[in-house]
């Protein structure tokens, strides 16, 4: 794994940047898809984890999450309005789930629904970061966001990167996974707003500009 900031490691993945799974203090942040089991408990398998908290309620976000929280014997936390999804109660995928993409990331990626032990509201603190709830990508969509030094692990928010090329890019998560697109981009206008150092997203590699940031969100 590599670190992007004290005490903040994303975890190695292939490709890299691909599907992001980060490490901060002992608190692991999201799960992957249902295959990244072995990929998670391997890279931490000599580090101390109290909690797996996820960004959201998608297949990319909690597919291990049940088979990592039973292995390491974890609990796992959400915000409050993704408990449903997570527990099985409403569907994960809730933006577009007919689409052929959507059909096929069910079958393959989606993990078995798991108890939430935790439920999270905007403001309580995970580890050394601060919940902020930013829907819109999800129900549930938070950002943990570290005042200190301003690292914020943020989730589809927003990505950066192209799906078709790979390359760096920012740039909003595609329609197709995304419930609100305009509740998300009000979401994405507060995550400039905290002019992070460093922005950690579920796809992409972490971006050190919050002017590109700030620029990004007032085109939107
Ligand atoms: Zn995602």
């Amino acid at each position: 794994m590599k670190q992007i900031a004290p005490n903040v490691y994303k975890l190695s993945g292939i490709p890299p940047n691909a599907i992001n799974i980060y490490l901060a203090g002992d608190v692991l942040i999201d799960a992957g898809t249902r295959i990244a089991r072995a990929r998670i408990l391997r890279q931490t398998a000599d580090r101390p984890l109290s909690l797996l908290a996820l960004t959201h309620a998608h297949p990319d976000h909690q597919g291990a999450a049940k088979a990592v929280c039973e292995a390491r014997n974890i609990p796992l936390a959400c915000h409050a309005d993704d408990v449903d999804a997570i527990e099985g109660r409403r569907p994960i995928q809730e933006a577009s789930p007919q689409h052929p993409v959507n059909r096929i990331i069910a079958k393959i990626w989606t993990g078995p629904d798991c108890t939430v032990d935790r439920v999270l509201n905007d403001g309580d603190a995970v580890g050394d970061f601060t919940v902020i709830h930013a829907p819109g990508h999800q129900r549930g969509s938070v950002i943990f966001f570290r005042e200190s030094d301003r690292v914020a692990i943020c989730g589809d928010v927003i990505r950066n990167v192209n799906f078709f090329t790979g390359l760096p890019k920012l740039a909003e998560p595609p329609d197709i996974f995304t419930l609100d697109k305009a509740q998300n981009r009000s979401s994405i206008r507060r995550l400039a707003e905290l002019h992070p150092s460093v922005v950690c997203p579920g796809h992409g590699p972490p971006l050190r500009d919050p002017d590109k940031l700030k620029a990004f969100a007032a085109a939107l």
